[in-house]
């Protein structure tokens, strides 16, 4: 079976990381107690899901604070990425907005700082900024989230650009636009991909496929839950190889020991076909999907 890990960076930079690790959207803004959401990243780093996904935007710097709570004491243990705000994104404004996510985080370096959103500050600025930073040892790799095909190509164009290690995107179950176009692209440049929402919290309204019946029905049958399945799905290898690192956010601790779990589980042919036919993949290119 092929070992449940996606390796991030080119070259030297490269590392393996499990390819399901925690998302932290709406964690520090009082949704859930702040001890509980310690807890909940503390206990997935314990069960396996090391990568930790944060964003200044995410509370205001409040979920990189939770997670500086979480990774306190055993910072190597975690691979730690943030996010700087397009608007933050300039020569000079990412390295200001990096050191800040690094002193909420109480670390003194990123393993991954992506840029959020594509924006109006002129990439080369971004791509020299990440330069700067990964040469102070301040971030270890650099990479894009919410960058479509098109937006890669640009990218990787640049002087610099090529040095991107993956793109984060809206990617579940029931949103299967990227497998068009910006999928291949990233498995032709060896770039992994990182799912956000990959239990489907949002992306292609109107459908709930952890409420599915006919998802749960299969999860049962499977003797796994509809989450596992939608996991499990989302990282599965293609041709043999893993090139998807899904991101969860759990705040309960059932669900955390769920979703590690799920690392464990690889879906037969049978049951892809299933799946296929229960949430098929568009037939031509979609617009990202985004929330
Ligand atoms: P998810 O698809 O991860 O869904 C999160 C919801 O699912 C929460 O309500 C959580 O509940 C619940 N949940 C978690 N595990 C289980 C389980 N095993 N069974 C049932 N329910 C479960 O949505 P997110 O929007 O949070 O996406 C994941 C992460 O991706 C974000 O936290 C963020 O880090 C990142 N992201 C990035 C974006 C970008 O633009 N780059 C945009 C959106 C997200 P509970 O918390 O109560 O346990």
């Amino acid at each position: 079976m092929t070992a449940s890990t996606v390796t991030i960076g080119h070259g030297d930079s490269a590392v393996e990381v499990p390819a399901i690790g925690q998302g932290t959207w709406f964690m520090g803004e009082g949704r859930a107690p702040r001890r509980q959401e310690i807890d909940a990243l503390s206990r997935g780093l314990d069960n396996g899901l090391k990568l930790i996904d944060c964003a200044e935007m995410y509370g205001d710097g409040g979920a990189e604070e939770v997670a500086g709570e979480a990774i306190r004491g055993r910072r190597d243990e975690a691979f730690l990425v943030s996010k700087v705000y397009p608007w933050n994104a300039g020569r000079d404004s990412a390295i200001d907005a990096c050191e800040a996510s690094l002193k909420r985080l109480g670390t003194d370096h990123l393993d991954l700082y992506l840029l959020h959103w594509p924006g109006t500050v002129p990439l080369e600025e971004t791509l020299e900024a990440f330069e700067r930073l990964i040469d102070a040892g301040k971030i270890r790799r650099f990479g894009v989230s919410n960058f479509d095909d098109a937006d890669m190509a640009t990218l990787h164009a640049l002087p610099g650009g090529a040095g991107c290690a993956l793109d984060q995107v809206l990617y579940h179950l029931a949103s299967r636009g990227i497998e068009t176009a910006l999928r291949p692209w990233l498995r032709q440049h060896r770039m992994p991909l990182m799912a956000y929402c990959p239990l489907a919290q949002a992306g292609n309204l109107g459908t709930d496929p952890l409420a599915d019946p006919a998802l749960i029905e299969l999860a049962t049958e499977l003797g796994i839950t509809s989450a596992q399945l939608l996991l499990a799905w989302a990282i599965r290898p293609i041709a043999g190889r893993r090139e998807v690192i899904a991101i969860p956010k759990a705040a309960h601790p059932a669900h955390v020991d769920d979703n590690a779990a799920a690392l464990a589980i690889h879906l037969d042919a049978d049951t892809l076909a299933r799946l296929d036919a229960l949430y098929p993949a568009p037939n031509g290119k979609v617009p990202l999907d985004i929330v």
